[in-house]
């Protein structure tokens, strides 16, 4: 692998930015992190000031969709230390969505040092804020210039990385929809991939014209099951268990939930991974026994649910009185300013090892 080459901005612009107060998605840092595949290897691996990319009107992910991404998030401790939180499951993760998008690998080495050099490079851009972070937005796009529904044999793999403050300040609510599907079995549920999210945007405006914030997906056969919600997972309080949809091959396998579902059975609560319909949460909500409702995702971490409308039947929570939710926030989030002890590893320095 060749050695990663630096090209630095003369001055940042980090000092220009109002960190109690920004608007996601939209403030970049100084560098980003470029990668090019090309003659079956990757090469070109070099961090530069953000810039556009000149792009031909043939590029194949334009038209056909050969498109992936990640979504990771870099904190700091008290003495500004800049954080990573499990960044080897989000190199798994972008190879999986390449593998089904018949996309190249990207080696796990170049990625993580990319990552910790990346961040280590931008650790003033990391807000202090509890709750705010550093988002890292590692992707992948085809690069050929040509018409033709087939692999593409260039890629552009890069990294850009954003400030970003809490992203659902108050609880969401929910629809439940039945119409529309997010994922089927044997799709492209898995795959962090561009058009899941193209595909989601038309019945989400609809949700929003109704009073919703985002629509809590169900299984393509049925319309049934419970599978998840916009961008995160989604758990459920039910008597005196913690469920969460098995994800079975059209659910986002999130990273969050697999950490909040280990966090919570630490700490001895009964956490089931299992199917679970929307009749029974009606059931369980007529009963009085359907208690809590979150999503969990890197971008929100937690987001409380306060209303879900299934058909004519609306269901209330009330936020305030939720307990597992505030706990498994309030342990990622101390874990990832370490004023909680890390004993499992997750939490990690960025850049300890490299030079930046
Ligand atoms: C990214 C994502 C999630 C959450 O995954 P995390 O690894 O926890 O960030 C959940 N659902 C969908 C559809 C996603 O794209």
């Amino acid at each position: 692998m060749n050695k990663l080459k630096i090209t630095k901005v003369e001055n940042s612009a980090a000092s220009s930015v109002d960190f109690n107060n920004i608007p996601f998605g939209k403030i970049f840092t100084d560098h980003m992190y470029v990668a090019d595949y090309i003659d079956g290897e990757w090469t070109n691996m070099e961090i530069v000031p953000l810039e556009n990319l000149s792009i031909h009107p043939g590029n194949l992910a334009w038209h056909y969709g050969q498109s992936i991404f990640e979504g990771m998030k870099a904190t700091r401790d008290a003495a500004g230390t800049p954080l990573l939180f499990r960044p080897e499951e989000h190199v798994y993760r972008l190879n999986a969505s390449a593998r089904r998008m018949c996309m190249p690998e990207f080696p796990k080495e170049a990625f993580l040092e990319a990552v910790h050099t990346l961040v280590r490079l931008e650790k003033d851009w990391i807000p202090p804020q509890e709750g705010s972070a550093l988002y890292i937005r590692p992707f992948m796009i085809a690069m050929d210039s040509a018409l033709g529904v087939r692999p593409s044999d260039t890629y552009k793999f890069m990294i850009c990385t954003l400030p970003v403050g809490p992203y659902y300040p108050k609880p969401v609510k929910l629809k439940a929809e039945e119409t529309y599907i997010r994922a089927a079995m044997g799709g492209v549920g898995e795959a962090k991939t561009a058009g899941n999210y193209a595909a989601s945007l038309y019945p989400a405006k609809l949700a929003k014209a109704e009073g919703y914030d985002q629509i809590m997906w169900l299984d393509a056969n049925e319309f049934k099951y419970i599978q998840e919600v916009g961008t995160m997972n989604i758990f459920f309080v039910i008597g005196d268990e913690v469920i969460t949809p098995i994800t079975e091959g059209t659910i986002l396998k999130g990273i969050t939930r697999k950490t909040i579902i280990e966090l919570l059975k630490d700490k001895g609560y009964n956490v089931v991974e299992r199917r679970l319909s929307i009749d029974e949460v009606v059931e369980a909500a007529d009963r009085g026994d359907l208690k809590e409702v979150f999503g969990t995702g890197t971008a929100a971490v937690i987001a409380l649910v306060d209303e879900i409308k299934y058909r004519d039947k609306v269901m209330y929570l009330d936020p305030s009185k939720f307990e597992v939710a505030p706990y498994a926030k309030n342990t990622i989030n101390g874990l990832r300013n370490r004023t909680i002890e890390d004993a499992k590893g997750w939490v990690v320095e960025a850049g300890a090892t490299v030079e930046a």
